[in-house]
């Protein structure tokens, strides 16, 4: 009877640590799928940032060209006056009476003239800049339009991700406590500790000789003991549960 009351204790152990392997399992993907569900709102409000930011420039851009389109009317009014004065003094010219009269209005006239230029050439200018400003506000304005587009599709796209993976994780809850429900509770106090301190691995296979928690080498005595599942078997090192994968 002995014998078979060391079978049957072997074969509980070998369920429990089963069932530990299968929790973890299930531990881990929890761990990742909340991961994600956690992520996915942080990327919408990041995407959403960076957006707004794309707005905000290109509001910037339309103030600028304001303050452009502003500076170019006045130019043009100024050359409207400066072209007038000119024009008075062209009047001027045939009823002007002294030599100091005529060296004074030649050059008010000069003076005029450098403006009018200076004007002209500002204007140029000024005409150029807006025209290329516009451009580039159009484009921006086209790019921008076509990212809202994507953005939203891309959003859509995440939240249905979103909902499938909090599908997932309740299926994934419901799993575990079906697994829960079936491990030794001084196991399981002890997997949920080893899992809290040892980065969410408590317990680990022996591969090549060696614990794959820390990989130490264990001795084959160790190695031994762990293969026949009399007793629960703890890594020296790392104090992680050891376990024997059959192939
Ligand atoms: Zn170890």
């Amino acid at each position: 009877m002995h014998f078979f009351n060391i079978d049957q204790e072997v074969m509980e152990l070998e369920e429990q640590i089963r069932l530990l392997v299968n929790l973890q399992k299930t531990d881990l993907s929890i761990d990742k799928l909340e991961g994600t569900i956690n992520d996915i709102p942080k990327k919408i409000e990041e995407w959403g940032r960076e957006f707004k930011k794309k707005e905000a420039d290109l509001e910037t851009m339309k103030q600028g060209l304001e303050t452009l389109t502003r500076d170019l009317r006045s130019k043009e009014r100024k050359l409207i006056s400066t072209n007038e004065d000119l024009k008075r003094y062209g009047e001027k010219i045939y009823k002007v009476k002294t030599q100091k009269e005529m060296v004074a209005l030649d050059h008010e006239i000069d003076l005029t003239r450098k403006e009018k230029d200076r004007l002209e050439n500002r204007i140029i200018e000024l005409m150029e800049e807006t025209e290329n400003l516009s451009l580039e506000i159009e484009k921006r304005e086209r790019e921008l339009n076509a990212e809202k587009e994507r953005l939203a599709m891309r959003e859509k796209e995440y939240q249905e991700k979103l909902s499938k993976n909090k599908k997932e994780l309740d299926l994934l809850l419901t799993e575990k406590n079906g697994i829960v429900s079936k491990v030794r509770k001084d196991l399981l106090a002890l997997y949920e500790k080893l899992r809290k301190n040892k980065n969410n691995l408590a317990i680990v296979p022996i591969k090549n000789e060696a614990c794959q928690g820390c990989f130490m080498t264990i001795p084959p005595q160790v190695i031994n003991e762990v293969k026949m599942n009399e007793k629960l078997i703890r890594c020296e090192n790392c104090v992680r549960i050891l376990y024997w994968e059959k192939e």
